[in-house]
């Protein structure tokens, strides 16, 4: 299988609004985990992959609850979104051999953040020499297909316990 390393990085795109409902609200409420790239169900939790990544297997870990601030986490919420990035950085290794990462928030849209208002925690894996690829892919459009490969390549991971 050949991985491209490097999509584009749309951060006008990245979740975005349909009307005045919240995406990371309404997406678990569908119940099409797939088609939503939803890769894992935690208590209060989910695992989803980005839509218009930064890098392959970029994921981001979400609270149920709408919560603009990171204050509004409750401390159940906040130890599963770390467990959920201790998670998430493990199968990333083990199946995209992923050899670094950036974990972040972007809080505020002053901050990037795609949709300020339910906080969201991201997780981009990177590989060495990754950096090289940005400019060259700069304007490559995302394809459905490679975000379903990534999907299920990820997958069977996120249902395996103990990881
Ligand atoms: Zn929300």
């Amino acid at each position: 299988m050949t991985w491209t390393l490097w999509a584009p990085w749309r951060m006008a795109y990245i979740g975005g609004t349909r009307g005045d409902e919240c995406l990371f609200c309404e997406k678990p409420r569908e119940g099409a985990d797939r088609r939503n790239l939803i890769l894992f169900r935690g208590p209060s939790t989910y695992v989803v992959m980005n839509l218009y990544p930064y890098a392959n297997g970029h994921l981001m870990i979400v609270p149920y609850r709408h919560c603009s601030d990171l204050g509004q986490l409750s401390p159940e919420e906040s130890l599963e979104i770390m467990q959920a990035a201790q998670r998430c950085t493990r199968i990333l290794q083990v199946a995209l051999r992923a050899e670094g990462f950036n974990i972040g928030f972007n809080l505020g849209k002053v901050a990037g953040a795609g949709i300020a208002e339910h906080v969201h925690l991201h997780v981009v894996p990177r590989w060495s020499g990754d950096t090289n690829f940005m400019p060259v892919l700069a304007d490559t459009k995302v394809m459905p297909e490679y975000l379903e490969v990534g999907y299920d390549t990820l997958f069977p991971h996120f249902q395996e316990q103990g990881r």
